[in-house]
């Protein structure tokens, strides 16, 4: 069986790509092979995915695919943006985070938000492609929903009613910032 690697320590990420990949690929996760996550020293969600994919396909000689996403909110100049992960590291957990980013957008009229995602892929020839995914909508009143992951359940799109928090795993998988930016990996290269 052809493996791929997926280049993210995130579980909710690594579930979404699994389930956005061809079935006949063995999915492999850094975590199997001990491997740890690089430091994120890009600027922009393509510069990091880059960083990634560049850094986990060290490891191993067959396809590797790579996330950088976050949450910008327009009120508050796109934060967290890239720093998503690391703010509910700085607070402690995504729900002391939400329960921050909610009390800044208090008294906010202008509640627009983007999911970003910047998946790179890197074939077994050493072909590098990236592309970037955005979904908008807007900042729930409070957190609604217990599923999904990270930032899900503050996040109303812009087609819906509820936030990703109150949706089904399949509803969310296939309309959000990793679908859309997978649609167009799928445009540009063969998986
Ligand atoms: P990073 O790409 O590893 O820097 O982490 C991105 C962070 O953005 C994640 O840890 C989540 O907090 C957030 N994030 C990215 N995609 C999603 C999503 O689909 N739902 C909720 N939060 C997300």
């Amino acid at each position: 069986m052809k493996k791929i690697l997926i280049g993210t320590h995130n579980k909710g990420k690594f579930k979404e790509l699994a389930y956005l990949l061809p079935k006949k690929l063995k999915k492999v996760s850094p975590t199997s092979l001990n491997i740890k996550s690089p430091k994120e020293t890009g600027k922009s969600f393509i510069s990091n995915s880059k960083l990634k994919v560049k850094y986990f396909s060290r490891f191993v000689d067959y396809p590797v695919i790579s996330d950088d996403s976050g949450l910008c909110i327009k009120a508050l100049k796109n934060k967290p943006g890239i720093y998503s992960a690391r703010l509910a590291k700085k607070h402690g957990s995504f729900f002391k985070a939400m329960k921050v980013l909610l009390k800044k957008m208090k008294n906010k009229k202008n509640r627009k938000a983007k999911f970003v995602c910047s998946l790179s892929y890197k074939n077994k020839f050493g072909k590098i492609v990236t592309v970037q995914g955005n979904l908008y909508g807007k900042i729930s009143t409070r957190i609604f929903g217990r599923k999904g992951f990270g930032y899900d359940p503050i996040f109303i799109p812009n087609t819906k009613k509820i936030t990703f928090g109150q949706m089904s795993r399949e509803r969310k998988i296939n309309m959000d910032h990793r679908f859309l930016a997978y649609k167009k990996l799928l445009k540009k290269t063969k998986i």
